[in-house]
């Protein structure tokens, strides 16, 4: 079998927060005497049900690693080992996901905590070697004002390079606020080209799907795995071109699936959707970016050209600059066409 660690692939769908490693957080919240509820002490994936209790249980162990993150110098180190975390996995590409607002009283303000976060992008991008684009994404749970807000403030720094705004997000309880009060701040991402990769079809269905490409316009759905249980649904947007940023150990953490198995991503390649498999938050999934693959090929069982094309997916996907994804979709083609070991 061939190193899935070896293919060349693009990662859309990672929180900063959530991209943390347990070790790190541990460590930082050590240094700022901050007590860690037990369930981010150990080392289990969390295992919550798909209702509102269970995304609660989610966001308090998320709110508690994001108020470790107290200063530019832990923000920075956020950004540098998710950029060395994809590296060792064999990412070229990085659109990290941030909401700048949790940081901004420590830095300063909003322009500061963004400002820190794409220097430390392009700094990390030059490192690794992995582009690291960032995504501004607002919150459901705020204002649609805020997300307004953020979304000129992501403007200012758009592009596609290495330390620049590539996209703007929309995420959290996909439950919560109403989806056509964000197609203002949407607006305004979209008149800058900014790629537009709210959540959706995560916690609701196929007629949220609609909504939220109705409204939003997007480039990519975060997730929007609920789509494939209404074909009419998943062809319309397979047809527009919408790319799904699937995440299947978040989807069996966050009880949106039992199980492994259930996850539909055999339906989603079959539609001839654009697939970019992505870790979400490893820090609470304890997954990262290849054990997405890893469980395409076991659970799905996705052969390795099946599993190249899911890697082609996630770059085409992505905003990269023609010449790397070039680079990249020969990495790939370069990957499939090594023979895989003896024995494997
Ligand atoms: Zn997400």
């Amino acid at each position: 079998m061939r190193d899935l660690a070896r293919l060349p692939k693009a990662h859309l769908h990672l929180h900063f927060t959530g991209s943390m490693r347990p070790s790190t957080l541990a460590e930082l919240a050590a240094a700022h005497g901050m007590r860690l509820p037990h369930a981010l002490q150990h080392g289990d994936p969390l295992r919550a049900p798909s209702d509102e209790r269970g995304w609660f249980r989610f966001q308090r162990l998320y709110d508690a690693a994001r108020a470790c993150v107290r200063s530019e110098a832990d923000m920075r180190r956020l950004v540098a080992e998710a950029a060395e975390d994809d590296a060792a996995e064999g990412s070229g590409r990085l659109e990290i996901q941030v909401d700048p607002t949790s940081y901004a009283p420590f830095v300063g303000g909003l322009t500061p905590a963004l400002e820190i976060v794409l220097d430390e992008a392009r700094s990390a991008s030059r490192r690794t070697g992995v582009e690291v684009g960032v995504v501004v994404a607002a919150s459901r749970t705020r204002h649609p004002l805020d997300a307004r807000t953020l979304a000129r403030l992501a403007v200012r720094y758009a592009g596609d390079g290495p330390g620049e705004v590539v996209g703007f997000g929309l995420s959290n309880d996909e439950r919560r606020g109403d989806t056509p009060d964000f197609a203002p701040a949407f607006r305004i991402a979209a008149q800058a080209g900014l790629a537009l990769v709210p959540h959706g079809g995560e916690l609701l269905g196929p007629d949220h799907v609609r909504e939220v490409v109705d409204h939003l316009h997007p480039d990519r759905l975060g997730h929007g795995v609920r789509t494939a249980e209404d074909p009419r649904v998943l062809g319309d947007l397979v047809r527009r071109g919408v790319a799904f940023e699937v995440c299947p150990a978040s989807n069996v953490s966050l009880g949106v699936y039992a199980e492994h198995g259930h996850v539909p991503l055999r339906t989603l390649a079959e539609a001839g959707a654009t697939v970019a498999l992505g870790a979400d938050d490893p820090l609470l999934f304890r997954s990262r970016l290849v054990a997405q693959y890893e469980t395409a090929r076991t659970v799905h069982g996705f052969d390795d050209a099946a599993l190249a094309e899911l890697a082609r997916g996630s770059v085409r996907a992505s905003r990269a600059s023609e010449g790397t994804r070039r680079r990249m979709l020969a990495g790939i083609d370069a990957w499939l066409a090594e023979r895989p070991p003896v024995g494997g």
